[in-house]
């Protein structure tokens, strides 16, 4: 039993208690994850059947990461079985086999949240609702929260108080729009991301015998980062392990960070009042930070009123202070973060995996990765809009999604005219109006358009164009009968024209649209091989799409893990990760904590917890950057350093700011030199007439025989104002 001997006294209890339920309620790299990993294989080592144990994750990459783990202590084919992943993707593979139950097609398509935006924007205008009053993301944000509570249609409008209070916050309609949504959503034969939390508790209540059988399939069940679970996922697991009780949860209240979205602190506290015999471990030793690290991150969470007390201590070495970059602009900061990567990725030989930025939005990355690519330091973006979600690669899916399920009208209407195939707004609008009149789906419609025909004003021509898209789309159908997924989609960007459509544009972005769609079809020849090799692999079209559905966390350009690269993130999807090093960014007011949440002391200390999981992430070393002025909105504006800054004792942090005059050597006049990585005799190109007195950021246009190589400052020779900008050899 090797694997138990990586163990302290604590987590060794924790793992080998393998009946009844469990609750480990610690800190930050304590070791949670690691006994729920462990915890896995012993009852697997013990005879349990992988099969009959659920392990929830707060991300896909965690569970795959899990999953390995596990299978090194038991083997691959054992841990294969079992049923590890987010909430959301084993959720969605339940409510696939047992759709009819609740009248979905059990090919039903998986929303994301920008096609269910675009449901919504719809049913505003068919309510004749003004956007602008009811805004698209806020009346989404609601419906939202609506599901994560259970809130259904029929138990909104038997709620006086929900309606009374949607009424005081001027969104009277909003019961309305909800109907509307869900009514479309059935009818296209779509779940959204929450449904399939909704529609799964639907299933459970519903229908008793559909929960005694996952009951008894379920008799182990673990659940990480469960300080985020909302309430609908809360009752989710509690009536799954009601007759057995075998449930493990592990959290960190102090790292609870998307009350924004549900999660509710008190699922927690209620586990207790839920099993009262349960039996709770808490583990005090960090293994994965430095002591200074650890320290910094205790005083900040320490600040928090609401929390649990607990004592958190790293035995590993005292390490470096965090570093403090105080830089002048955003740009500034990206450059400082990119020279220290490189730098120590040649000097002290780190591999480029072992960084990590993180920031507190999205919107934050561009001037990251135009830094990095400058200086050609590979890198990843997690999250933000993902590779599934870029515009060509959704059309192409579109075509798919319909193949699957024909009534998903969301994707009939992206693709009925695209690429242009004659078929416009007007004949679409025809169509619907049509259906809607006989209260039949637009594939009916089509399915049978020599009956419906005349009874439609439509043209000879037009007719001919949505007979001949019509059997286009029947005949990938016939098909997907017969051949295997990458070869039909193959057809379909072909026959529809859709690859000819992208080639004819040969702008680089019109470039890249062509290669996003190769690399769509190198991850579906991925996603065959991947499956052919499992027992139960499933190669069907409808279980890639559900695979990219719900894979926004993993994202981007497939199944490039094992590359070296920086990753980027928010701090939101740090959660649960380790980096030997990390550049914490952007600390200050207004951004992080955030300005939309720093008015009352709840949101405050959200942003305190998010901080803590910022910090914890680092194993080695961490640095903080902020800049004292931000391009934001379409301007500059100036900023100030994070409170959060503040409260870390000095004692941990070490200002590593040079004086800003030593960091410009005179070059030609004007221009200087800032960073190392620059050649010791710059080698700049400079047009002449540029020798003038530069304004702050005002923009210099960079010759295109210019290869950036560095950012350099250009001061004018009164030293009162400057500019970073890109400069280079000659190519
Ligand atoms: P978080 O709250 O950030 O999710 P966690 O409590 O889940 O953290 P883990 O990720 O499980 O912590 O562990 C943190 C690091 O410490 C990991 O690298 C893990 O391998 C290591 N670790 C945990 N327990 C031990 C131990 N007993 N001996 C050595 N290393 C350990
Ligand atoms: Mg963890």
């Amino acid at each position: 039993m090797d694997y138990l001997k990586g163990l302290n006294e604590a987590q060794y209890e924790a793992v080998t208690a393998l009946e009844g339920p469990l609750m480990v309620l610690a800190g930050a790299g304590s070791g949670k994850t690691r006994v729920l990993t462990m915890r896995i294989a012993h009852l697997i080592t013990n005879l349990v059947d992988p099969f009959n144990i659920l392990a929830l994750t707060f991300t896909n990459k965690a569970a795959k990461e899990m999953k390995i783990r596990i299978a090194k202590v038991v083997g691959d084919s054992e841990a294969r079985s079992l049923w590890m992943g987010t909430f959301h993707s084993v959720f969605a593979r339940i409510l696939r086999s047992e759709a009819h139950f609740l009248g979905f097609p059990s090919n039903f398509t998986i929303y994301d949240s920008q096609d269910s935006l675009n449901v919504i924007r719809k049913v505003l205008k068919e309510l004749n609702i003004d956007a602008d009053l009811y805004k698209p993301k806020k009346v989404q944000a609601r419906i939202s929260n609506y599901k994560n509570n259970l809130i259904t249609v029929k138990a909104y409008f038997n709620n006086p108080e929900l309606i009374e209070a949607d009424e005081r916050a001027n969104m009277k309609q909003i019961g309305l729009i909800y109907q509307k949504y869900v009514d479309v959503c059935f009818r296209n034969g779509a779940m959204d991301f929450d449904d399939l939390l909704l529609k799964t508790n639907e299933l459970l209540t519903r229908f008793p015998e559909i929960l005694a059988k996952y009951q008894d399939r379920f008799r182990y069940i673990l659940v990480d980062e469960y300080q985020d679970t909302n309430h609908s996922q809360y009752l989710i697991v509690k009536a799954l392990a009601s007759k057995f009780e075998n449930i493990c949860v592990v959290g960190d209240d102090a790292q609870s960070i998307y009350s924004f979205r549900g999660a509710n602190i008190l699922n927690i506290l209620n586990f207790k009042k839920d099993y009262p015999d349960a039996k709770t471990v808490s583990l005090e030793q960090n293994y994965r930070s430095t002591q200074n690290i650890v320290n910094a991150a205790n005083v900040v969470i320490s600040k928090n009123v609401q929390q649990f007390k607990k004592n958190v201590f790293s035995e590993n070495e005292e390490g470096e202070k965090i570093k403090v970059y105080r830089s002048l602009s955003d740009a500034d900061e990206a450059n400082f973060v990119a020279s220290n990567i490189w730098e120590m990725h040649n000097s002290a030989q780190r591999k480029f995996t072992d960084f990590a930025i993180l920031y507190r939005t999205n919107s934050q990355t561009r001037a990251f990765e135009d830094a990095l690519r400058r200086k050609n330091i590979p890198y990843r973006v997690y999250g933000g809009l993902s590779f599934y979600q870029r515009k060509e690669v959704k059309d192409l899916i579109a075509y798919l999604r319909l193949l699957v399920n024909e009534n998903d009208s969301e994707a009939l209407t992206r693709i009925i005219n695209y690429p242009a195939r004659g078929i416009g707004e007007t004949t679409q609008n025809k169509l619907i109006v049509f259906a809607d009149s006989q209260n039949i789906s637009v594939t009916q419609v089509l399915d049978n358009l020599g009956f419906y025909a005349p009874r439609m004003s439509l043209n000879n021509g037009i007719l001919t164009k949505l007979s001949d898209f019509w059997s286009m789309i029947k005949a990938f159908q016939v098909m997907l009968k017969t051949e295997n997924v990458y070869s039909v989609t193959m057809e379909v960007a072909k026959r529809s024209g859709l690859i000819k459509f992208l080639k004819d544009d040969q702008t680089p972005e019109g470039i890249s649209r062509v290669e996003n769609v190769q690399e769509l079809m190198n991850s579906m020849q991925g996603f065959l091989e991947e499956q052919i090799q499992l027992d139960d692999g499933d190669a069907s079209l409808s279980n890639f799409l559900e695979n990219i559905a719900l894979s926004a966390d993993t994202q981007t350009d497939k199944n490039d893990d094992d590359t070296d690269k920086v990753s980027l993130m928010t701090i939101h999807l740090s959660k649960g990760l380790e980096f030997p090093i990390v550049h914490l960014v952007g600390l200050e007011e207004n951004l992080f904590p955030s300005f939309m949440s720093s008015s009352t002391r709840e949101e405050v200390e959200e942003e305190r917890r998010l901080f803590y999981v910022a910090l914890t992430r680092a194993e080695k070393q961490a640095f903080f950057t902020y800049a004292i002025s931000r391009f934001q909105w379409g301007k500059i504006t100036d900023a100030e350093p994070s409170r959060f800054l503040s409260e870390v004792d000095a004692q941990y942090l070490e200002f590593i700011n040079p004086a800003i005059e030593s960091r410009f050597v005179n070059h030609s006049g004007i221009t200087s030199n800032i960073f190392d990585d620059l050649p010791s005799e710059p080698r700049f190109y400079k047009k002449k007439e540029e020798k003038k007195t530069l304004q702050r950021d005002e923009p210099i246009a960079i010759p295109q025989n210019l290869k950036p190589v560095a950012t350099a400052r250009i001061i004018n020779p009164s030293g009162n104002s400057s500019q970073d900008i890109e400069v280079g050899d000659k190519v």
